[in-house]
């Protein structure tokens, strides 16, 4: 029997005809649809989020191709190469990424269950001009002779496409590796087909273990939220896998304080931990969602520190080639001396505490 999730996939919104079931389809949105040779589609869940009549709406911005992705003044080519280290001398299987001693980012899958226009990996999961090669075994024999290796970022395109045997034997794989400590999950579909979070997902990933399972979603609008995300958040919660998110900062969509307020509001209420927010890295054909570097910053000082519940802080970083760059806000050392110094909180109030 097809399940709910399955039926989801194979009616993916990626054609003109589809699209136009949904929303009232623009004429700039038509014109890239048509001219642009890109990969691009959404669940018809996600599509039903979409704002019928405004072209600016946060899904139709994050889901249907823009003309604005042939501009690419700031964007490199082969980014994904550059960024993951993958031209360096050690031999490592195209699935494996590299940026640090004791962890790694393991690719099973290039499908995804929306293809973001904002993404990163553009080229390998979207445009699709970067061939590499994706061998799971590979993978796995790859982990289990570097014992430095501690934690496994299982990522993609979007790995809870993968069925729940696949994903069963990868994660019993993986826990059978002594060294490793630890499995994360990268994974939109919590966010854009939250009827994959079955029983059957929930047997596979999830249950007490030496080795937990963590999975970091992405959702960068809280109008991406919704009960069946609620619902779908809880039972992987349920089952002992903890959710995360890892928002991109987007020019237009998350830009601005009430939004980025409520999204991190919205999160907690749903039982996910605001973990990251990420700068728009410079992939090609992007350039319209990028914000000044220092905008994270500001929305963390302006909308959420001091402003509203701790744990809903994430932490703003350049993620590159060098691995996690944060970039917080600076404000609240305001003097120093040998004495004392003087902090400043939120509202620009200041203290004093001694210098030690
Ligand atoms: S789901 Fe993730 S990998 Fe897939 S297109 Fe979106 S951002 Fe890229």
């Amino acid at each position: 029997m097809t399940a709910q999730w399955q039926k989801q996939m194979q009616n993916q919104v990626n054609t003109l005809e589809k699209l136009s079931t949904y929303i009232n389809v623009s004429d700039d949105e038509k014109e890239a649809i048509q001219s642009l040779d890109t990969k691009w589609g959404t669940t018809p869940y996600f599509a039903s989020l979409m704002d019928k009549d405004d072209p600016t709406c946060p899904i139709r911005m994050q889901v249907i191709p823009s003309m604005q992705e042939k501009v690419n003044k700031f964007g490199m080519k082969d980014y994904l190469l550059f960024k993951e280290n993958r031209k360096t001398e050690e031999v490592r299987p195209d699935s494996i990424a590299r940026q640090y001693t004791d962890r790694i980012a393991f690719t099973v899958i290039q499908d995804c269950g929306i293809y973001c226009r904002h993404c990163f990996r553009k080229e390998l999961v979207v445009d699709q001009d970067l061939q590499l090669r994706f061998d799971v075994e590979e993978g796995l024999t790859w982990i289990g002779e570097h014992d430095e290796i501690r934690d496994v970022l299982i990522t993609g395109g979007d790995p809870l496409l993968l069925s729940d045997e696949k994903l069963k034997y990868l994660i019993d794989s993986l826990r059978a590796i002594p060294h490793v400590q630890m499995i994360r999950i990268g994974s939109r579909l919590p966010i854009v087909l939250p009827q994959r979070i079955t029983e059957g997902l929930k047997k596979a990933i999830g249950g007490f273990h030496r080795v937990p399972v963590w999975i970091n979603t992405q959702c960068n609008h809280p109008k991406e939220i919704t009960p069946e995300t609620e619902k779908a958040v809880y039972e992987l919660m349920s089952c002992g896998v903890n959710v995360g998110n890892q928002a991109v900062l987007l020019k237009g969509i998350n830009d601005d304080v009430p939004t980025f307020k409520e999204l991190h509001q919205k999160l907690l209420r749903t039982r996910i931990r605001p973990y990251y927010v990420f700068y728009c890295e410079p992939a090609p054909g992007i350039d319209h969602f990028r914000t000044p570097v220092e905008k994270g910053a500001e929305l963390i000082r302006d909308a959420l520190r001091g402003h509203t519940t701790g744990l809903a802080q994430p932490m703003y970083v350049l993620a590159t080639n060098i691995g996690k760059i944060p970039l917080m806000p600076d404000y609240y050392i305001d003097d120093k001396n040998d004495a004392e110094y003087t902090l400043k909180n939120y509202k620009g109030e200041t203290t004093r505490i001694p210098n030690i």
